[in-house]
C-alpha cells in the first residue's frame, strides 16, 4: 500500500514569556492503511485521532518543544499506545509544559524513521528552537519543517530559546539544498515549496539587514519616534510602549527611545495576540 499525507488543523495557544497567543496548527499524519507517524501533537487529541482513523501509529514526531505543538502529545501517546520522540535540546521547552515529565525517545540529526515502507529522514534545524527539526521524505518530494520554515519565510526567533542567525544557517544548509520541487508542510499556515521560499529568505534577510544600518522614524497611533536600530533583543510589545514620547520633530538621539529590529525581530506569520499591540 502506498503512503499518504493526511492532515488536520486545530486551534489552541501558544504561550512563551508571559505571552499568549491563539494559533491553528497543522497535523501531519503519514502513512498507508495499516501504520502511520503523527507530526506533532496540537490541542485536539479527536481531532487527531480522527485521522489516524484506527491504524496503529508508530510514533509521535514532535518538530520542536513548543506547547502548541506537544501539549498534546502524553495524551495523544496514551490514546494510541505510541512513543512522543523529540530532540533532547528542545527538553527545556517541553519542561515548561510538562514539568517532571519526559518524552519517550529521542530525535537526532541523520535519524530514520521508517513507516509503511518509506523512511523519514531527520534534520536537526535549530533557531526558532534549539531543538527544532524537519522530517525530509524523499519517497513523496515532500519535507515536514514545524515552525523552522512557513510560505513567506522563516520562523520567529524573537522569544526565548530562538536565535535568527541560527536559523538562517539551518535553513541555507539543511532545507535549501533539498530539490526545488520537495513540497513543504509546516507547523503552521499553507504549505509551499523549497524553490519557492529561497527569494523569500533572501529578501528579508536583505530587509532586515538594512533595517540595522540606520536610524528612522516609526508611526504608531498617528505619533512617530525618532529611534535609532540596534540589535538589542526588544520584543515587539516594547516597541509600541516605547514609540509614544519623542515627537515627530526630535532628531534621533542614541538612547531616546533605542528600539531593536536587529536579529531575532522576525514576526511569527501566524500568531494573533490575545491582547492589543498599542494601547488605545
Ligand atoms: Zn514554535
Amino acid at each position: 500500500m502506498t503512503a499518504r499525507i493526511a492532515h488536520t488543523t486545530t486551534s489552541g495557544t501558544f504561550s512563551l514569556d508571559g505571552q499568549t497567543f491563539d494559533v491553528d496548527n497543522n497535523v501531519w499524519v503519514i502513512g498507508d492503511n495499516t501504520e502511520c507517524v503523527v507530526i506533532d501533537a496540537p490541542h485536539d487529541v479527536p481531532a487527531i485521532q480522527k485521522v489516524v482513523d484506527g491504524r496503529r501509529v508508530v510514533a509521535i514526531l514532535a518538530t520542536h518543544g513548543h506547547d502548541d505543538h506537544v501539549r498534546a502529545a502524553p495524551a495523544l501517546s496514551e490514546a494510541v499506545g505510541a512513543p512522543v520522540l523529540l530532540h533532547p535540546d528542545d527538553h527545556v521547552l517541553w519542561r515548561i509544559t510538562h514539568p517532571g515529565g519526559q518524552p519517550d525517545g529521542e530525535l537526532r540529526d541523520g535519524q530514520e524513521i521508517h513507516v509503511t515502507g518509506i523512511t523519514l529522514h531527520v534534520l536537526h534545524t535549530p533557531g526558532h528552537a534549539p531543538g527544532a527539526v524537519c522530517f525530509d521524505v524523499p519517497e513523496l518530494d515532500a519535507v515536514f519543517t514545524g515552525d523552522t520554515l512557513f510560505a513567506g519565510g522563516p520562523g520567529a526567533t524573537g522569544r526565548s530559546y530562538s536565535d535568527f542567525d541560527v536559523i538562517l544557517r539551518s535553513i541555507s544548509e539543511k532545507l535549501f539544498a533539498l530539490p526545488d520541487t520537495r513540497v513543504v508542510h509546516p507547523g503552521h499556515g499553507a504549505t509551499t515549496t523549497i524553490g519557492t521560499e529561497k527569494p523569500h529568505l533572501e529578501k528579508q534577510i536583505a530587509e532586515t539587514c538594512g533595517r540595522l544600518l540606520r536610524p528612522a522614524t516609526l508611526e504608531l497611533g498617528g505619533k512617530s519616534a525618532a529611534i535609532v536600530l540596534d540589535d538589542a533583543d526588544l520584543d515587539l510589545a516594547e516597541i509600541g510602549q516605547s514609540a509614544t514620547s519623542p515627537s515627530a520633530s526630535a532628531p534621533p538621539r542614541p538612547g531616546s527611545a533605542r528600539l531593536g529590529y536587529g536579529p531575532g525581530r522576525v514576526r511569527h506569520p501566524h500568531l494573533r495576540r490575545q491582547e492589543p499591540e498599542v494601547p488605545a
